[in-house]
C-alpha cells in the first residue's frame, strides 16, 4: 500500500499548520509509521522545527520542484524523531516564478513523490499561508487534506474559502481530493467563544472533525526553538500527548477505509 498523502493546509497565517505538520510527523513516527515530512514554505519552519539548518542547505524542495535534484538528493533526516524531512528555504519563494511558464507546473510535486510514496506510510505537507502555486502543488499532490484550525471568530467564514478552493482543485487537477478532517488546535476550553465555534464545526463538517483536540500549551510552542518536536523536548507535555492521540486517531481512519 502506498503512502497516504496529506496536505496540512488552511489559508490564514499563524493557525498551527507547522506545528502541526511537525507534531503529526513525530508522533506518527513514534506509533512505527514510516513518515517523509514536505515543507512546502518558504519560510522554511517545519525544516528548522524538524532541527534542520535551514541556512546551510545545498538541495532543497525548491530543486525538487524545477527538476534539479531528485527526492532521495534532498531528503534529510530529523534528528532524533524518526521521520525524513523534504527542507525548504526562502529559495523557494522564487519557484513559482520560474515555473510560470513550464509545462504541467502545478504537478512537480505529484511527480517527485510518486515514486518515493510506496516506501512510507505517511507523507505530510506543510503548506504555506497562501493559495499560491506551491500550495496548489500540494493539493495536486495530496490524497487528503488536513485542516488545522483555531476555533475563533471568522473560522468557519475562512474555511468556506478554502473548501471552495478544494472543489476547484477537484475539478481542474485532482478529482480524488477528499478531505481528511478538520483538527481543532490551540483550543483553549476556558473560552465560551471557542467552544460555540467548535460546535458549530461539527454541524458543518460532522465526522470530519477529528475528536482529539489540541489545547494551547506552551511546550508546542517552545519545542521549535530547539529544532524537536514536542515529542523530542517534553514527551509527557499535554501539546506532545494530544498530537499523539491525533496520529493514532489518522491511523484508526485508515485501517478503517
Ligand atoms: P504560517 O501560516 O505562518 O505558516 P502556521 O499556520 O504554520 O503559520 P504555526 O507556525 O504552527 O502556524 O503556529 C503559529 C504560532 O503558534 C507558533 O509560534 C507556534 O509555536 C504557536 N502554536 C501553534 N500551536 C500551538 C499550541 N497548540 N499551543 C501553543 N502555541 C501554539
Ligand atoms: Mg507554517
Amino acid at each position: 500500500m502506498s503512502a497516504r498523502i496529506l496536505a496540512i493546509t488552511n489559508q490564514k497565517g499563524g493557525v498551527g499548520k507547522t506545528t502541526t505538520a511537525v507534531n503529526l510527523a513525530a508522533s506518527l513516527a513514534s506509533l512505527d509509521q514510516r513518515v517523509l515530512l514536505v515543507d512546502m514554505d518558504p519560510q522554511g519552519n517545519a525544516t528548522t522545527g524538524s532541527g534542520v539548518d535551514k541556512q546551510h542547505l545545498r538541495h532543497t524542495v525548491y530543486h525538487l520542484l524545477l527538476g534539479q535534484a531528485d527526492v532521495a538528493t534532498v531528503c534529510a533526516r530529523s534528528t532524533g524523531a524518526g521521520y525524513d524531512l523534504l527542507p525548504a528555504n526562502r529559495d523557494l519563494a522564487g519557484a513559482e516564478v520560474e515555473l510560470v511558464d513550464s509545462r504541467e507546473r502545478e504537478y512537480r510535486l505529484k511527480s517527485a513523490l510518486h515514486t518515493v510514496a510506496p516506501g512510507y506510510d505517511f507523507i505530510l505537507i506543510d503548506c504555506p499561508p497562501a493559495l499560491n502555486l506551491l500550495t496548489v502543488n500540494a493539493l495536486t499532490a495530496a490524497d487528503a487534506v488536513l485542516i488545522p484550525m483555531q476555533c475563533e471568530y471568522f473560522a468557519i467564514e475562512g474555511l468556506a474559502d478554502l473548501v471552495n478552493t478544494i472543489k476547484k482543485i477537484k475539478a481542474r487537477l485532482n478529482p480524488a481530493l477528499v478531505i481528511e478532517g478538520v483538527a481543532r488546535v490551540m483550543f483553549d476550553h476556558r473560552n465560551t467563544l471557542a467552544q460555540h465555534v467548535s460546535d458549530q464545526l461539527k454541524g458543518h463538517f460532522g465526522a470530519k472533525v477529528f475528536t482529539t483536540v489540541v489545547p494551547r500549551n506552551v511546550r508546542l510552542a517552545e519545542a521549535p526553538s530547539h529544532g524537536l518536536p514536542a515529542l523530542n523536548y517534553d514527551r509527557a507535555s499535554r501539546g506532545a500527548q494530544a498530537y499523539v492521540a491525533l496520529a493514532r486517531e489518522l491511523m484508526g481512519r485508515r485501517r478503517a477505509r
